[in-house]
């Protein structure tokens, strides 16, 4: 209780009294002290109706948006390779909806399968080079419904502190012990396996190979080492590697030249550079076997990933097989984007090579607000690219988190970061 008032005040730590269980409803004011709540509140109060948070859009979201008729330049989107509503996704989608309808309407073992989950799969798998996947509805539930049935009593799960919040789920469900090592400090992940590793039956240690709010990579190669010497498990979140990184957009493994059989459990989403919504594992047969047939939350208790969306996944993977200029358009955009933002002097944080390219705030960030006003002077140059703050983040850390696409051009992210400067250097003077 005492640690429950620390962080979210008096009002919600107390315990639920027997006359307070008499009142029902849910009440905002029940939640008014939990820093995520006030956060929304701030954002929204500022803000009012002209809110670039949800704003209503029209269209595809790729290098530009639509929003309330107007047109902006994005930096909000996963369509890395900008393949998202492309003639080959949409042909493919059309025709499957035109076969097997909207939903799969049944979990793929009660209502049978459609030939093209398991086409998907096997792509999925051809493109990483592994035995096999398998697909479930989102990103999400693929890395909580993993974690959370491979690793039980007497194991350990060690993960970095700036995973998603879908692994830290998926620990945190587990029954297995947790513990963090510091981002990207491996050598922290490696004391901590030497000191615990005996003490436990199986190990499992969780990364992602691009971070989705630094945009940097793991060390695929040192990690594989340490974690082969502490016999322990390796899971990879590649949500936004597959189709990003290495020569032909195979991920993390094809970018360090190392073996997909290098990491044992590859989690992928189809929801960025795959054009569509659901989520993947991919790894030995035996790997896929478990969670196709035991593991809640694939095929067990879950409808099937709806065919249309396969057919979009699968349009992509087939385009990747003969052509990666937009791969190779899109780590030159990267490059360009990263070398631009530092000429201006920008703080770019721990970007590496990745379309994930945060600009930090500093003092115009933080405070909520002033985080907001530059969003919006931002907004309203027809930039859309939306600030994050603590607790997304960590404190003092804000952010524009700007992602790119192969489609973008070097004239629209100049003109951009050269924007982003100026509100940034008038925001001191407006907040001095
Ligand atoms: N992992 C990471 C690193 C992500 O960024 C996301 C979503 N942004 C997910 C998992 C979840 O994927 P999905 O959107 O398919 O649920």
């Amino acid at each position: 209780i005492e640690k429950l008032k620390e962080k979210y005040g008096a009002a919600n730590a107390a315990p639920v009294t027997a006359v307070q269980k008499k009142v029902t409803p849910i009440r905002e004011t029940d939640f008014a002290d939990w820093p995520e709540y006030q956060q929304v509140t701030a954002i929204e109060n500022f803000f009012g109706e002209d809110n670039p948070y949800c704003a209503p859009r029209e269209g595809t979201i790729g290098k530009t948006v639509t929003i309330d008729g107007e047109a902006f330049d994005s930096f909000c989107s996963y369509n890395y390779l900008g393949l998202n509503g492309s003639s080959q996704v949409k042909t493919a989608v059309i025709e499957t909806l035109e076969r097997h309808g909207s939903s799969a309407s049944a979990s793929r073992v009660a209502g049978g399968e459609c030939a093209i989950h398991r086409q998907l799969e096997e792509a999925l798998a051809d493109h990483l080079g592994t035995e096999d996947a398998i697909v479930t509805v989102g990103g999400y539930i693929a890395n909580m419904a993993t974690i959370r049935f491979l690793m039980g009593e007497y194991d350990l799960i060690v993960f970095d502190e700036y995973c998603h919040n879908s692994l830290v789920e998926g620990c945190a469900t587990s029954k297995a012990r947790r513990m963090q090592f510091r981002h990207n400090d491996l050598d922290h992940l490696d004391r901590l396996l030497s000191k615990q590793r005996e003490q436990h039956r199986r190990v499992l240690v969780v990364v992602e190979s691009v971070y989705s709010m630094d945009g940097d990579i793991v060390d695929l190669e040192k990690l594989v080492a340490i974690k082969n010497r502490h016999n322990a498990y390796l899971m990879v979140d590649e949500a936004h590697s597959i189709g990003v990184l290495g020569e032909t957009g195979r991920g993390l493994c094809e970018h360090a030249g190392m073996e997909a059989t290098d990491v044992d459990i590859i989690m992928g989403t189809l929801s960025k550079s795959l054009a569509s919504c659901g989520g993947f594992i991919a790894g030995s047969r035996a790997l896929t076997g478990l969670l196709r047939y035991i593991a809640p939350g694939f095929l067990l208790y879950s409808a099937g990933v709806p065919p249309t969306s396969c057919a979009a996944s699968l349009a992509v993977l087939e385009t990747l097989k003969t052509d990666n200029s937009r791969v190779q358009r899109l780590q030159a955009n990267t490059q360009a984007f990263r070398d631009i933002a530092r000429d201006l002097e920008l703080d770019t944080g721990l970007a590496d090579a990745t379309p994930i390219v945060p600009i930090m705030l500093g003092g115009a960030g933080d405070s909520v607000e002033k985080m907001a006003w530059v969003t919006r002077e931002l907004y309203r140059n027809r930039v859309h690219v939306v600030g994050i703050t603590y607790p997304v983040v960590p404190r003092g850390e804000a952010r524009l988190r700007f992602f790119l696409t192969s489609e973008h051009n070097e004239n629209q992210y100049r003109r951009a970061l050269e924007i982003t400067r100026q509100v940034i250097q008038r925001s001191q003077e407006v907040h001095a």
